[in-house]
């Protein structure tokens, strides 16, 4: 590619997933990107830091991909991290008491690739496993439209049974959208459905990043300032004043002047930092329509291995995942390698659309966690808990319910120089790293075609397999 020969200047307010992928495609293409994040590290919802109480490293809250979050695994490709993702293409449910179902993938096309082991379930009975075939049968050849109704309205409809929504629908739902099944429109539970289970063996196989994720996502803002951007920490935009030859931007008291601004911030954020103009009503009033759920992750150091699982989906308890980050974080593994058996392990529980916890005291939460942990993991009962933290996420990820389509806001905004990204703009994704990459690749398209440059950032999505093939 020829060497770009612009420099117009672009601000970009936060640092999460949405601001450095924006910043990456527009410093690709010959923009001059200066970064300002209020924290004083990268990666946003999606970061890691030294946590002051147990002195370890901990991500915010575990994350995994699916194979088909293409625009996310772009832009890993950009900042050269994709080694450092490790894919999984089992899933191992687990019940109280421990008995495991593993789904995987077998030689057969899609949509039928984890059909085998899926009848193979022990964790459904036959009814249940009857419903859910006819409910992926309904959902496969298209994604329905938005009719105002729940997907527990629509499950209940389909003939399903508890024990399919209890163990089935909502394992896998809440974890992928973190809220609870009557709060969740159709479409957006019907489009993870396709994507992960039905498209292709691929489009489902799960990725776990194997570094705490402000080292993985930190390497996005080396990549920009390799293109001649910045990043300024601890630089929180205060305001922005739009004019038609450029935008002024307010930091830490200190107005600057860019040619251009992307917002990146969260939609709450966003809202704060409207002028007071007839201009920003409309987004104002789209803003205020959006809410959000909580995620808590429980973290807990046990003075040996309680598993020889790196992960395993948790059924009926509070407590919904497991992951065995001491065999997860590269760095943890070689150390627990190199202590031999005798190493601990470092365990983190996710409860996703955590509304139950957000009032209990950390103590309350520990115990309780500890408790389920041992009905699943026999390792538990013997292991001693050496420490412990519990990481509340309160305001997680909007919820993406009936009608909310409408109010998700483009990238181009009442002002020709301003721009949106963030996980709740309209990528038609829902809160995910994915849709925060899509929303930075959409605002980076918006803003290069804005000048009259032909900028396409958006990757396509990944291609149907087998029977799916019939349905594009
Ligand atoms: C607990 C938890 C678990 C999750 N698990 C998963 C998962 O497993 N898989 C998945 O795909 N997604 C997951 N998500 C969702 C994913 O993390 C988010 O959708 C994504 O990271 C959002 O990125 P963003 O850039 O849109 O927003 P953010 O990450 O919120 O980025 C906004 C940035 O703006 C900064 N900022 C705020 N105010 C200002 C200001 N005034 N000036 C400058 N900067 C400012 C913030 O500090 C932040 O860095 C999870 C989210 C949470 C919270």
């Amino acid at each position: 590619m020829p060497p770009p020969t612009h420099r117009s200047t672009v601000a970009i307010a936060g640092g999460g997933l949405a601001g450095l992928a924006a910043g990456c495609a527009l410093a690709e293409a010959g923009f001059r990107v200066s970064v300002f994040e209020r924290r004083p590290y990268l990666g946003g919802r999606a970061s890691s830091y030294q946590h002051p109480g147990t002195g370890e490293v901990v991500d915010n809250c575990q994350h995994v991909l699916l194979g088909c979050c293409t625009n996310l695994l772009d832009f890993y490709r950009r900042a050269g991290v994709e080694e450092k993702i490790r894919w999984y293409e089992k899933l191992t449910f687990l019940e109280p008491g421990g008995r495991a179902s593993v789904i995987a993938p077998s030689g057969l096309p899609a949509p039928l690739h984890t059909a085998l082991s899926f009848l193979g379930a022990d964790c459904l009975n036959f009814r249940d496993k009857a419903g859910i075939s006819w409910a992926l049968t309904v959902l496969a050849p298209a994604t329905p439209v938005d009719r105002g109704e729940s997907f527990l309205d629509w499950l209940k409809r389909h003939g399903q049974t508890e024990q399919a929504i209890e163990r089935f629908w909502k394992t896998i739902l809440v974890s992928a959208l973190n809220e609870d099944l009557d709060r969740v429109s159709v479409p957006y539970a019907a489009q993870v459905v396709r994507e992960s289970f039905l498209k292709s063996a691929a489009a489902g196989r799960m990725g776990i990043p194997t570094v705490p994720l402000t080292e993985l996502y930190s390497t996005a803002g080396d990549y920009i300032r390799a293109r001649g951007g910045e990043m300024q920490l601890r630089a929180a935009v205060e305001s922005f004043r739009a004019e038609a030859s450029g935008v002024s931007v307010t930091t830490n008291g200190r107005e600057q002047r860019f040619d251009y601004l992307v917002l990146a911030v969260p939609f709450d954020v966003l809202g704060r930092m409207l002028p007071d103009t007839a201009s920003s009503a409309p987004l104002a009033a789209a803003l205020g329509q959006f809410s959000t759920s909580p995620i808590t992750g429980i973290h807990l150091w046990f003075d040996r291995q309680i598993s020889e699982l790196d992960h395993a989906v948790l059924l009926d308890r509070t407590i919904q995942w497991m992951f065995h980050k001491s065999r997860l974080i590269a760095a943890r593994e070689n150390e627990a390698r190199e202590n031999g058996a005798g190493a601990g392990s470092y365990v983190e529980l996710v409860v996703s659309c955590s509304r139950s916890l957000v009032e209990k005291s950390k103590a309350e939460i520990v115990d309780l966690a500890v408790k389920e942990a041992q009905e699943f993991f026999p390792g538990a009962r013997e292991a001693k808990l050496l420490k412990s933290t519990v990481i509340k996420e309160v305001h997680a990820t909007y919820t993406p319910g009936p009608g909310i389509d409408q109010y998700r806001p483009k990238a181009e905004t009442a002002w020709p120089r301003v721009f949106l990204a963030g996980d709740f703009t309209a990528t038609g994704w829902p809160a995910t790293m994915e849709g925060a990459v899509r929303s930075g690749y959409l605002a980076a398209e918006a803003l290069a075609r804005s000048g009259g440059e032909n900028a396409d950032f958006l990757v396509a999505d990944i291609s149907s397999t087998g029977l799916m093939r019939l349905f594009g």
